[in-house]
């Protein structure tokens, strides 16, 4: 679920995920287990974000790459990540081909990102809304909020459904 702990930062926290917007990295925690020899292992790493600046206005949020291919740092930013072998990485690390990117765009990871997209904004709008409602009816900015808030939600269902499809996938191999 979301929930504000201080204000202006917002936690995502999906089970074993965690995203802080001020100091701009993304938490991943989670057990791994060996389908072969039921060894469990335990991952616990922030994957940087990066902010850049919209063409048309606003920012959107990247992701920098901290995988060690052959002793060398990636640190390419990309919008979507991949969990190739043990650790979250670019397709470059993964070496993943064009169209199994393309597939990888309706999956859990796009999704989530588009909600980290919908509270960014919903943080900027909440600074600058200083009322709630004018003459019963919401205020633009409250309408737009609304707005937002239905989209992360809607995007933050499409991610749950799209791990625990994963999640299936996984069990049957
Ligand atoms: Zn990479």
């Amino acid at each position: 679920m979301l929930r504000k702990k201080k204000p202006r930062n917002y936690y995502l926290k999906i089970d074993t995920k965690y995203v802080s917007y001020t100091e701009k990295y993304v938490q991943f925690s989670y057990v791994q287990t060996d389908n072969q020899t039921g060894e469990k292992k335990d991952f616990d790493y922030k994957v940087p974000l990066v902010e850049t600046v919209c063409h048309f206005g606003g920012t959107r949020y990247w992701f920098q790459c901290s995988l060690f291919k052959n002793g060398k740092y990636c640190g390419r930013r990309v919008g979507v990540l991949y969990k190739g072998g043990d650790l979250f990485g670019c397709r470059h690390c993964y070496e993943l081909a064009y169209s199994s990117q393309k597939l990888n765009r309706r999956d859990g990871m796009y999704s989530l990102f588009r909600v980290l997209d919908a509270y960014k904004k919903i943080d900027k709008l909440s600074e600058k809304a200083k009322r709630y409602s004018y003459g019963g009816e919401l205020t633009k900015k409250q309408q737009r909020i609304a707005k937002l808030q239905s989209e992360a939600f809607y995007q933050y269902r499409h991610f749950q459904d799209a791990e625990s499809g994963r999640e299936g996938r996984n069990k049957t191999v």
